[in-house]
């Protein structure tokens, strides 16, 4: 049952998760797959259990009607929803709370909180959703700084413009994902960008860390939808011009796309729309092996189909999620279009699927309009949406429960996925004395795949955070060894800085470093994250 308030310390509403016998049954499943006794769910911590740093600032009288230093808001703005954030919160681990949090309804109102930050060395942190899994709106910056602000968007939620001859729409950055998609739905529009965290996150998050939505080819990033954008940074407005396309010098919207909260503050956006979708057709199929449903995925991806669905689960991730039984790989495949029937690209898809092996288990169901709500395809479906809430009971019973995702070139990606899995294994093994380990692809390209790890290891409560330390670098310097990115779409935040810096040329980062100093001269938007703090 919902309380209507998020959770301070986890994902979703207060109240919402796993029934207290579904967690007993996770438990049983782990203790049988790890041959544990006695797993215990600890409860979920409680605000009066939290002991919060005194706040170390005040506002100006200007903005005090901005800011609260309530216990609640503070704690709910500490951490993002990663592992290392679920395992600091159920150690009642507080104690990087933000000094402040704002709430700006205007542009201006953002302005002054810049001005204040900036003349009083105080570390302003952009916060959306706060479904960030890579520490990107965690206040920890260090000694540089006299206190910590977040800056929460949420009031900044307008549909400002609905352009439909042009199909694209102008929004305020704080518009969480639900808000955004039924201002559309009387125009027969859509975004239809929908990542896993849709409901809890805001198109602000999504274009400041390039999110990975709905579509596993063609649009996958949020990038391809953002027509121009408009940004407070501490030196002044930055907005790019709507056009359809440009070819006038670097993109400024490629520069600020992905600049996680670094160099300034997207206030809205105008992005490109499409039609509801009425036409579907989808299938899933079995695969003998990962690798064969790999080669499936590459055939469709270079044959130009573009399915708005084509994910495929390794044995693994299939049987963990109760969508096989362990013995195959699956693939849920699906085309979309609000224009024509789609049966010519679903018969092309899945002769590619047969030439490697793939079957349809029910023959005759090859292709239906509702299919991604029935069998396999719904069985990953309700999977999907309940993983977070699996992924909060995994914490709180001690086990180390951990994504990673990457992207590689197809020649590469066979030698790439059997390393990571051999050093995955290897480490969890060294580190938790085993472990498991399944895959999935989330987005794939004619030129190579996003291959997505998630692993799940027994670990020591009061342990967990340092196990679960050794096992993210290991895997993470082998995604940058083998020449894979440290991140497809999670993004960068403080989690993955190091490695980022590993894998983007030593040149970029230098001009990374001298934008952020002539938009952000204090150095007090989100340091740490993109670019060194700069104090
Ligand atoms: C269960 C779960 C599922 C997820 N699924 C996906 C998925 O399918 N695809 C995907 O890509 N990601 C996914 N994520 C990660 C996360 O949801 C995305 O990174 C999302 O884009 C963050 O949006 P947000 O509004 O929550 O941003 P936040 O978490 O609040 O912030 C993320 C970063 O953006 C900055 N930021 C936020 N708003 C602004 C703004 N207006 N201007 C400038 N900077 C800003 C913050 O400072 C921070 O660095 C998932 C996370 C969880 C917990």
């Amino acid at each position: 049952m919902s309380n209507n308030r998020r959770k301070f310390w986890g994902w979703g509403m207060e109240g919402v998760g796993l029934t207290p016998q579904q967690q007993t049954n996770l438990a049983k499943r782990m203790e049988s797959q790890f041959n544990l006794t006695g797993l215990q769910v600890d409860p979920p911590p409680k605000l009066e259990e939290i002991k919060l740093p005194k706040s170390k600032i005040e506002p100006p009288s200007g903005l005090s009607a901005l800011c609260t230093n309530d216990p609640y808001e503070r704690a709910a703005h500490t951490y993002g929803k990663s592992f290392p954030d679920l395992v600091r919160a159920f150690q009642r681990d507080f104690s990087i709370a933000p000094d402040l949090v704002t709430f700006p309804r205007t542009e201006e109102d953002i302005i002054n909180i810049l001005d204040w930050c900036s003349s009083s060395s105080i570390a302003a942190i952009p916060y959306g959703g706060g479904s960030s899994v890579v520490k990107g709106v965690e206040p920890d910056v260090g000694p540089g700084y006299k206190g910590t602000v977040a800056v929460d968007m949420k009031h900044l939620d307008r549909v400002i413009e609905i352009d439909t001859t042009s199909r694209a729409a102008n929004f305020q950055a704080g518009i969480y994902g639900p808000a955004l998609e039924s201002a559309l739905k009387p125009h027969n529009l859509t975004l239809r960008h929908f990542p896993q965290s849709f409901e809890f996150s805001t198109l602000g998050g999504w274009i400041a860390t390039r999110s990975g939505g709905h579509y596993a080819t063609l649009y996958t990033h949020i990038d391809e939808f953002v027509e121009s954008l408009r940004l407070i940074t501490p030196t002044g407005i930055v907005e790019s011009r709507r056009l359809p396309g440009s070819g006038a010098g670097p993109s400024p919207d490629r520069f600020f796309i992905g600049s996680e909260g670094s160099m300034g503050i997207i206030t809205s956006a105008w992005m490109r729309l499409q039609n509801r979708p009425t036409f579907r057709e989808n299938a899933a199929l079995t695969f003998p092996d990962f690798l064969s449903a790999s080669e499936a995925v590459r055939a469709i991806a270079q044959a130009g189909l573009y399915p708005s669905n084509v994910r495929i689960l390794d044995q693994n991730e299939a049987w963990f999620n109760g969508v096989a039984d362990g013995s195959v790989a699956v693939m849920v495949l699906g085309f979309e279009s609000a224009d024509h029937p789609l049966d010519a690209w679903m018969n092309r898809a899945l002769e590619c699927c047969k030439d490697q092996g793939g079957v349809v288990p029910k023959q005759g169901e090859e292709k239906t309009q509702n299919q991604h709500r029935e069998g396999m395809a719904g069985a990953w479906r309700d999977a999907f949406i309940g993983m977070p809430y699996v992924w909060e009971s995994l914490v709180a019973m001690g086990m180390i429960s951990e994504t990673f995702e990457s992207a590689i070139t197809w020649e590469r990606f066979p030698e790439f996925h059997n390393t990571v899995i051999n050093e995955t294994k290897k480490v969890m093994e060294e580190v938790c004395g085993g472990g498991f380990v399944s895959c999935r692809f989330t987005y794939a390209y004619p030129d190579g795949p996003a291959p997505y790890y998630s692993i799940t290891a027994p670990s020591k409560k009061g342990s967990q955070l340092q196990m679960g330390a050794e096992i993210k670098s290991a895997i993470s310097e082998t995604f940058i060894r083998l020449g894979g990115t440290i991140t497809h779409h999670h993004a960068v935040g403080r989690y993955h800085s190091t490695w980022y810096k590993k894998q983007r040329p030593e040149g970029f980062g230098r001009i990374l470093t001298a934008a952020k100093k002539v938009l952000d001269p204090a150095g007090i938007l989100n340091p740490g994250v993109i670019v060194d703090p700069l104090r």
